[in-house]
């Protein structure tokens, strides 16, 4: 009919056709690469201003098997919207643990906290601390080994959920960190309602505070509302020792940046353990 004509889609665009294929492509292949587990961990240290390694942020990298590895920031997003982000993480939770059960067998890293990154699809499952617990317990993991990165945007909805999941990976002594800290819309006030350990500065205040005076004053500002909740304070994308050494000015002990290293391999990331006064 007349009608039900109106709703085709009539003209032929190549370029959207082809922006569609890719990303039919890009769905087939990320759907596999669950399957075949294709994600593998690189770890970022976390270091004091004395160099010492105190830490690591967990970040997920996809193995492909023909474009090499790439980079979450090209599949995250689309896994989400395919509802595969839950598998993916326990995927990479399951590879942090055996990383860190067999450093530890060999003795590294007995008081290091690896940062793990949990996106709001996972972090809705109704039993996500469950879960959480017993990938660590069948790599027999200590929970004070393990943080967990949170952001702004998952304290916003169903807060009551999100507190008491908090509150049950706290008890089990994981810590929580409050991941791009300042870069969301929620209010301050929630900072003393959710049970956090850190927060940790956003890279575009880091990346911005030299040359511009007011986001040096937010910095200046997050240090000390930090400081006055009793919050460990980490400041990520430090690319210079300017820039480390002006957050170390203002109260910021603990750094995470290119200037100290990329991500790296795990294998690549425990040899650095093994060298101590590397930074
Ligand atoms: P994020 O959690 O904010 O992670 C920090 C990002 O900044 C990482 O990008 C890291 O490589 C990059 N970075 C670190 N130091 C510097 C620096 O000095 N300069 C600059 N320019 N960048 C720096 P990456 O690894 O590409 O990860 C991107 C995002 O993907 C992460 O942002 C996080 O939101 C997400 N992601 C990564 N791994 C995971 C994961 O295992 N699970 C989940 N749910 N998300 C993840
Ligand atoms: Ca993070
Ligand atoms: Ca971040
Ligand atoms: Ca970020």
């Amino acid at each position: 009919s007349r009608a039900a004509g109106r709703n085709v889609f009539r003209f032929f665009d190549p370029a959207m056709q082809a922006l569609a294929n890719q990303r039919s492509q890009l769905e087939a292949e990320l759907r596999q690469a669950v399957a075949r587990r294709q994600f593998i961990v690189y770890y970022q240290p976390q270091v004091t201003y004395e160099g010492d390694v105190v830490g690591a942020e967990a970040l997920v990298r996809w193995q492909h098997p023909i474009r090499g590895i790439v980079s979450p920031t090209t599949f995250i997003s689309l896994a989400e919207d395919m509802g595969l982000m839950d598998e993916i993480g326990r995927q990479v939770l399951h590879r942090i643990c055996t990383d860190l059960e067999n450093w530890q067998r060999e003795g590294l890293a007995r008081d290091l906290v690896v940062a793990i990154n949990v996106s709001a699809q996972e972090f809705k499952v109704d039993n996500f601390v469950y879960r959480f617990r017993e990938i660590m317990r069948e790599h027999h993991v200590p929970s004070h080994s393990v943080k967990v990165e949170l952001t702004e945007s998952m304290m916003v909805d169903h807060i009551e959920d999100v507190i008491t999941k908090m509150q049950a990976l706290r008890s089990n002594e994981v810590s929580i960190s409050l991941d791009d800290f300042g870069t969301g819309y929620s209010s301050l006030s929630y900072l003393g309602r959710f049970p956090i350990d850190q927060i940790k500065i956003d890279q575009t205040f880091v990346r911005e505070m030299q040359n511009d005076a007011a986001m040096a004053s937010i910095i200046r500002s997050i240090i000390m509302l930090g400081q006055s909740l009793n919050l460990s304070i980490i400041a990520e994308g430090v690319e210079t020792e300017q820039q480390r050494d002006f957050l170390h000015a203002q109260g910021c002990l603990l750094y995470q940046g290119y200037w100290y290293s990329k991500p790296i391999p795990g294998e690549q990331f425990a040899d650095l353990l093994n060298t101590p006064g590397r930074f």
